[in-house]
């Protein structure tokens, strides 16, 4: 396989994207390719459409895990060029096509050369986009035959020189989370609203309170509203103006540089909308969805990468904060007992993450192939 072929393959995975949860015909694909240069193990249908290749050493020794992403996201392509997505409104505006490429060249490098000890498990994650994924593999029975030691994952990085690598052990990624706040009162006439019960005044002052949380939380954190709605719309969006609400619900993205932070802005949010609730008579209930958790490296995953980056002669620079994104590596990571992730530089003049105009610069291919497999030969040894 050729660099010319792996970037043909990166752009048929382009051409075909699928949404999380859905990625069959993806996970053929890579399949398909990784017959041409054969696993000892390969492992199907992790956590839905997950597909874990695992390239055993000659001899007893430490499991290191790679992660890519099979899913892309929910945004139309802009871009007119020959591999641009023929699904319409989905396409692969995350770079997770880039990411599979890197990993399946990694795959075929194993293949010609296998770990000296230990083993080495590529695993093609689902449902990234949506905090889900990692969650269902750790969660499905096979889990346990790929736990791995040591875990690692990249991310291209829009914004940030080409090639260039961003790591920092402990905190690297924020945990987030969607919080859904109903309240519940009693509609009535729009002349009589004192027959009923409006949320309105309720969710006005939660709106107001929820921001200032991160002022009782000692290191970043972030509450942002997304979304609120009083009473209820007709099919043509149109407002009852003859009724007095009784239903509101506010809908905010809570963000905490670390897991333990969450716990807390979760308390504290819920505190709030219970406290506002109670103050204007209304009942409440909470909903949370796309749940990550915070990625925390661990001071030895953090020294492979650096380590490995040295050796490559390629410029990484240490950083001093945590991104304020999410990513579900997190939860992966914490099931190993080492491990990272790291940025790579896609570019300073590149459309960022989920722009309707991004494409995946194939040039990074060879740059994180060659960044895995010296932390793995650092780890597991291969020539
Ligand atoms: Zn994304
Ligand atoms: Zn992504």
């Amino acid at each position: 396989m050729t660099i010319a072929s792996i970037s043909n393959f990166r752009k048929t995975l382009h051409q075909f994207p699928e949404l999380s949860n859905q990625e069959t015909a993806t996970a053929q694909r890579v399949l398909d390719q990784f017959a041409h240069f054969p696993p000892d193990e390969i492992h199907q249908n992790l956590g839905g459409t997950g597909i874990a290749f695992i390239y055993n050493g000659k001899i007893p020794g430490p499991t290191s895990l790679l992660r890519c992403e099979l899913d892309a996201v929910p945004v139309q392509e802009a871009n007119t060029f020959g591999h641009r997505s023929v699904h319409d409104g989905i396409s692969h505006k995350c770079g997770h096509d880039g990411h599979m490429a890197i990993i399946t060249a990694v795959g075929k490098k194993l293949a010609q050369n296998r770990p000296h000890k230990g083993r080495v498990i590529l695993l093609f994650q689902p449902a990234e986009e949506t905090g889900a994924g990692a969650l269902a593999v750790i969660e499905d029975k096979i889990f346990k035959l790929i736990q791995a030691d040591f875990a690692f994952a990249l991310h291209n990085i829009p914004g940030h020189p080409l090639g260039e690598v961003f790591v920092k052990p402990g905190s690297f990624n924020c945990a987030s989370r969607g919080m859904s706040i109903k309240l519940y009162g009693k509609t009535s006439h729009a002349a009589h609203p004192d027959n009923g019960l409006s949320p309105a005044l309720a969710m006005s002052k939660i709106i107001q309170l929820l921001p200032k949380i991160p002022e009782q939380i000692d290191e970043f954190s972030l509450v942002t509203v997304v979304a609120a709605t009083l009473g209820t719309l007709d099919t043509a969006g149109n407002a009852a103006f003859g009724t007095s609400p009784g239903e509101a619900s506010i809908m905010a993205t809570l963000r905490t540089t670390t897991n333990t932070s969450m716990d807390s802005m979760m308390k504290y949010a819920c505190e709030i909308a219970t406290q506002c609730a109670t103050e204007f008579g209304l009942s409440v209930k909470f909903e949370w969805s796309d749940i990550f958790h915070a990625c925390s490296n661990t001071q030895t995953g953090y020294e492979h990468v650096a380590a490995a980056c040295q050796e490559l002669n390629l410029a990484c620079t240490t950083l001093t904060e945590a991104y304020r994104w999410s990513e579900d590596f997190g939860k992966l990571l914490d099931t190993s007992k080492e491990g990272a992730m790291f940025t790579l530089g896609a570019g300073l003049d590149s459309p960022q993450l989920h722009n309707p105009d991004y494409d995946f610069p194939d040039s990074l291919i060879t740059v994180g192939r060659d960044i895995f497999l010296q932390i793995i030969r650092g780890i597991n040894g291969i020539k």
